[in-house]
């Protein structure tokens, strides 16, 4: 049987981190890469550009979708940060552009998109529930993407509903935040209840994986499953165990 020890200095990196008002980003991306072909300024974590370019491609996108925002470092948070202030005001900046280290971009884990038209604002692209954009939307999930912040869960997210704004946590964990329309932070919490005497099973086109949470500092077993971990940035991990069969 093989074991993996699970060290708490490895909880604030993965594809589930949890980045938030409450907690903020405590790691930097390792793999950055151009989110879509032809717009070089913007990046993403290489795992999340793949599966983003297969959604433009199963939706034949093609040039109707463009990315607005990436990857940001720290000082360039904290230069949109400051300029909204100036510009917008506090109320504005606070629904919608997050503190320096407290912003999902920081990850390189998400990304703004916009409908191509010639004025695409940078802090609220329109991204409609209608046509090319909902098709993104729907197909997302399957890929490993969520709509980050929903309407009707600013109080849990603590970011006012921003249609554009979508966050790669990687499949099947897309899935079940899709089905259930949870947050990812209700999708953390809701983890936790699952250990792996008795995880969470989820299964889709044939494909089936265990889903445990695991406090920091616990040795777990994988067996012979391929075994995917990620923290979730506040207390522990997330545990992937891939090819259990359906009982
Ligand atoms: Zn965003």
């Amino acid at each position: 049987m093989k074991t993996v020890v699970l060290e708490r200095n490895e909880i604030y990196t993965g594809s589930l981190i949890l980045v938030n008002a409450e907690y903020p980003l405590r790691s930097t991306p390792t793999d950055l890469a151009p989110a879509v072909t032809g717009f070089a300024d913007i990046s993403m974590e290489r795992c999340a550009v793949e599966q983003l370019q297969l959604i433009l491609d199963e939706i034949g996108a093609g040039n109707m979708i463009v990315p607005v925002s990436g990857y940001r470092s720290k000082a360039e948070q904290t230069a949109i940060y400051e300029n909204s202030l100036k510009q917008n005001g506090p109320d504005f900046t606070q629904k919608y552009v997050a503190l320096p280290d407290h912003s999902e971009h920081q990850t390189g884990l998400a990304i703004d998109l916009a409908l191509n038209t010639d004025n695409i604002d940078f802090i609220r692209p329109d991204f409609p529930y209608s046509g090319i954009c909902e098709e993104f939307r729907k197909a997302a999930p399957e890929f490993g993407f969520i709509e980050r912040y929903p309407a009707g869960k600013e109080n849990i997210t603590g970011i006012a509903h921003e249609p554009w704004h979508f966050r790669y946590v990687g499949f099947p964990h897309s899935m079940i935040i899709a089905e259930k329309e949870f947050t990812l932070e209700e999708y953390t919490e809701y983890i936790k209840s699952f250990r792996q005497e008795c995880p969470l099973s989820y299964s889709h086109k044939g494909i089936a994986a265990e889903i445990f949470y695991a406090p920091a500092e616990t040795e777990i077993s994988v067996n012979n499953a391929v075994c995917q971990v990620s923290g979730n940035n506040t207390d522990g991990f997330v545990v992937t165990l891939w090819g259990y069969k359906n009982a």
